[in-house]
């Protein structure tokens, strides 16, 4: 119900029809198309109304923004917001590499000049140029990997999901797949790996605790039905105290004294043996390949550091099984992603600096020594500027990623904010929802901007965001003060 103040109030706000007709806002018709300066219009009234009503409610609303007018500024800053794209780019000060809400893995510049490439003009995708006929897509990649992982053969899809799902349609269609229970996992985006399974038409045959799971679980399990072993590495959490896992040496020769083949879901796809801090530690695919695994998984955009991508590396006669599988017209990988993934892939082979070509690996061997000094300079623009702000450089951990290693912690430093006048969880909201918008952390009521994944260029802009959200923020606050009632 509304009050005859309310209707009062709402009976000043001009029509659509009327703003548009005013002469500055015509103008904008230079610069964006009618139908979104409409919208624009449409918005800032709703807003209009909404604040009228809710200051016609407040014992304060004088102090409150409730002119019926709307401003020239006003619909621009709505325009603004229409005419911009919806998926932009975002600073990722969180320090968490791979970060899958993010986008996970950015590329390497050779890797997006190979997309810009493929983009822009016609490309020999699935067309064998020596022949002059038809190719396949798949060529593009699949001697790299083999040289790369050791692997007998290789075919790459949309996402290791789809890597994942097409492996067990073709193998485990109608009959059992063994999985240990401490390894039924979900990551975020909905995969769950019984699901997966429910899709492929495989059925899951759940072995051991949650906690342990031993040989003779698996090899009890075993019947006529039995199709496949999986294994799957829990990349994003961990299992601690008293646990058992089966060693995937074990878990081969189990499969061939029965014939059933084994396949390791890694995940995040540790390429090759580094010497990259927290990763020493981690299941390289070579290694799975070395011990025998016949069918291996990972995805393109995790540790690999490369597009969003699944592959599939293990023996000829299954990867063929695979190939011809008619779900691999809907799962597969498309040009762009193709060129991002073989360039990617090139720089393992040919760069003997990959670590610090491709941006992941870089981010994640880059030494607490560097970003430090990184943090500090940070600090001194910052302080230069006298902000309402105690800032300060300080230790703490990187998180490798949501999508990786989410129990893996890499020491770091970041540059800890504490504003005055604005609580943290504000600071940290007008960072993000900034342009551009920088995505920090919060911890013990500080703003934390960690230094490990930002690009070099980055911290200047952070600064800049910084300086550009106090002073305006700072002058806001000045006009408030000439109310009674204004935060101080
Ligand atoms: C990330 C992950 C997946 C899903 O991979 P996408 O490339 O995101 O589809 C599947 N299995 C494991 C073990 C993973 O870590």
């Amino acid at each position: 119900m509304k009050t005859p103040k309310q209707h009062e109030h709402l009976r000043k706000i001009p029509s659509v029809d009327e703003i548009l007709r005013k002469p500055e806002i015509q103008k904008l018709s230079e610069r964006a198309p009618r139908p979104a300066i409409v919208r624009a219009v449409q918005m800032v009234l709703a807003e209009k109304r909404r604040d009228l009503l809710s200051a016609a409610d407040d014992a304060h609303a004088g102090e409150k923004d409730s002119s019926p007018g709307v401003t020239l500024s006003q619909v621009e800053a709505k325009l603004q917001e229409i005419i911009r794209p919806s998926l932009r780019r975002v600073i990722n000060a969180t320090g968490i590499v791979v970060h899958t809400n993010l986008g996970r893995a950015p590329l390497a510049d050779e890797a997006i000049a190979c997309v810009v490439e493929a983009a822009r003009r016609y490309s020999n995708l699935e067309f064998d140029i020596n022949r002059g006929e038809r190719g396949s897509r798949y060529t593009h990649v699949r001697e790299l990997l083999q040289e790369l992982s050791g692997a007998q053969s290789a075919f790459v899809v949309n996402n290791n999901a789809a890597a994942v799902l097409l492996c067990l349609s073709t193998l485990a269609r109608g009959r059992d797949v063994i999985i240990s229970r401490g390894e039924l996992i979900e990551i975020g985006g909905s995969f769950r790996m019984p699901e997966v399974m429910e899709q492929s038409g495989a059925r899951l045959r759940e072995v051991g605790a949650t906690n342990r799971t031993h040989l003779r679980d698996y090899r009890d399990a075993i019947t006529e039905q039995t199709a496949l072993i999986l294994k799957v590495h829990t990349s994003n959490y961990k299992i601690v105290g008293f646990t058992a896992e089966v060693e995937l040496r074990e878990l081969k020769k189990l499969g061939d004294e029965f014939h059933i083949p084994v396949m390791y879901d890694m995940g995040s796809g540790n390429l090759v043996q580094s010497e990259i801090p927290g990763l020493q530690e981690e299941p390289t695919v070579q290694d799975a390949l070395r011990q025998g695994i016949d069918i291996v998984t990972f995805s393109g955009d995790k540790l690999v550091g490369g597009p969003q991508a699944g592959i599939i590396l293990g023996s000829s006669e299954y990867l063929a099984a695979i190939a011809k599988n008619s779900l691999t017209r809907a799962l597969r990988i498309d040009k762009l992603t193709l060129a991002a993934l073989e360039a990617t892939l090139r720089i393992y082979y040919l760069d003997p600096d990959y670590c610090t070509t491709i941006p992941v690996l870089r981010m994640l061997s880059v030494s607490a020594a560097v970003l430090k000094k990184r943090a500090q300079a940070l600090v001194r623009k910052l302080k230069k500027h006298a902000l309402p702000l105690t800032v300060s450089a300080m230790q703490d951990v990187s998180k490798i990623g949501g999508g990786a290693y989410p129990a893996q912690e890499l020491p770091t430093w970041v540059v800890s904010l504490e504003p005055q006048g604005m609580s943290s969880r504000e600071l940290e909201q007008k960072l993000r929802t900034g342009t551009p918008s920088v995505i920090a952390r919060i911890s013990r009521e500080r703003v934390l901007l960690d230094m490990r994944t930002l690009f070099p260029e980055e911290a200047d802009m952070v600064a800049n965001a910084l300086i550009a959200l106090f002073n305006t923020a700072g002058s806001r606050l000045h006009n408030g003060c000439t109310t009674a009632g204004a935060s101080t």
